[in-house]
């Protein structure tokens, strides 16, 4: 294209489209490809889901939504938020979108002024990073090494504040991480936001249902009710319900915040799917037996990439406490070389091999501002996984490790 805005000229392709790319040039080419790049559960949308959407579409739900949503979808978000979060919203503290993504779109549209800063700590949901850029703002990347579990500390956010921060995005659990915040770390970042009262906070909990090893959820905004109303908190049924394709997401904030969201979304898309609203609605208040089902499966799954790389020399990882992804340091293998004799330099360089030597689709650590690492998804069942698991094992067997090669932390 050659007359693309400039605005999208500082949102450059990124490492996991270049990976997913080359993953289906391999498969044309024949070649048999695990695609473990993806970021949605392998799970089929449980019926009753499907039931609800097609008795909406039979009702004559079939006309244009309200912008900010339902109200009967609206009534479910609140009510589970009442319930599992203990949050209390009243609907015009409420939107639904296109997604989780479209509501951070909205956010980030409806509050930006150029060259504000927005704090991502690392590793990164990547489209973060992209959205703020698009619209003009600027993503501040904190490095959370492994050793502090991936976690934003209060002192590594207290140094990255400016007087330029306008969002601290927490994702939690995160993606890629699987991190996960105890109430005592999500206060003390909540009193270093109190001395910052122009910074808000996007909470996304979308994968607040995938929480592993019995761990109970805290929304930020419940472990911090003095910043209630400068948090947005972001969820959606993609993950939890296995409903990536319905495309519902919701925020829930100020309502002055809402109000300037729900004027942006007009703009672009209206109110979301009414058939997808009325899906969703049947999700939250429906059985929550699969949900549990799910996340036991994405547990054992979880328990079986600990167990492989545990084995695989060169390789690190602590067990992810949520989400399905596994984020795997790959140090030890920076600075070998392959047979034919090429270093291995960075971590798209061994996703790169992983790729051509175990038919492994991977995304570097770089797609999410913390190398070097790779992230698996672990939405693909046992058999695939302990297969993706030999095949990664033998491709870094291949792999000729001397004496200096990388940290073997
Ligand atoms: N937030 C995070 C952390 C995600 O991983 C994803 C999906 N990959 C989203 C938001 C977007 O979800 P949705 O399908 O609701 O747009």
């Amino acid at each position: 294209m050659t007359h693309a805005a400039t605005r999208l000229a500082a949102v450059k392709p990124s490492a996991s489209a270049w990976i997913s790319q080359a993953a289906r040039a391999a498969r044309a080419r024949g070649e048999d490809v695990i695609d473990l790049g993806l970021g949605e559960p392998d799970f089929d949308t449980p019926e009753h889901i499907i039931e609800a959407a097609h008795a909406a579409a039979k009702a004559g739900e079939t006309r244009y939504p309200p912008t900010d949503g339902t109200a009967r979808l609206k009534a479910a978000i609140i009510a589970k938020f009442a319930h599992e979060n203990a949050l209390t919203y009243a609907p015009d503290q409420v939107i639904v979108s296109n997604g989780a993504k479209q509501v951070i779109f909205n956010a980030m549209m409806a509050t930006l002024e150029p060259g504000d800063e927005v704090i991502l700590p690392a590793p990164y949901f990547g489209q973060y990073k992209d959205i703020v850029l698009i619209l003009g703002g600027v993503p501040v990347a904190v490095p959370c090494p492994a050793a502090d579990g991936f976690r934003l500390t209060a002192a590594r956010l207290e140094a990255a504040m400016t007087t330029r921060t306008r969002w601290l995005f927490l994702n939690l659990p995160s993606n890629p991480a699987g991190a996960v915040y105890s109430d005592a770390e999500l206060v003390a970042l909540g009193e270093v936001l109190g001395n910052h009262p122009r910074v808000l906070v996007l909470s996304d909990e979308i994968y607040e249902h995938i929480l592993f090893d019995d761990r109970l959820f805290r929304s930020f905004a419940a472990a911090c009710p003095a910043l209630m109303n400068r948090v947005l908190t972001v969820n959606g049924v993609s993950k939890a319900y296995a409903m990536t394709g319905w495309r519902i997401g919701y925020g829930a904030g100020h309502p002055d915040l809402i109000a300037a969201m729900t004027k942006v979304q007009s703009q672009i898309s209206s109110g979301a799917c009414a058939i997808a609203q009325a899906a969703a609605a049947a999700a939250l208040e429906g059985t929550q037996d699969e949900v549990r089902r799910f996340c036991k499966a994405f547990e054992a799954r979880r328990d079986l990439v600990v167990a492989r790389v545990a084995d695989i020399p060169g390789l690190t990882l602590d067990p992810p406490g949520g989400a399905f992804y596994a984020f795997i340091g790959c140090a030890g293998l920076i600075g070998a070389s392959t047979p034919d004799g090429r270093r291995i330099e960075s971590d798209a360089d061994v996703t790169a091999w992983l790729l051509k030597a175990g038919g492994i689709a991977a995304v570097p650590g770089s797609a999410y501002g913390l190398s070097p690492f790779f992230r698996i998804s672990t939405a693909a069942s046992q058999t695939v996984l302990a297969t993706a698991m030999d095949r990664i094992e033998a491709a870094v067997a291949q792999l000729v490790r001397t004496e200096e090669t990388g940290d073997q932390e």
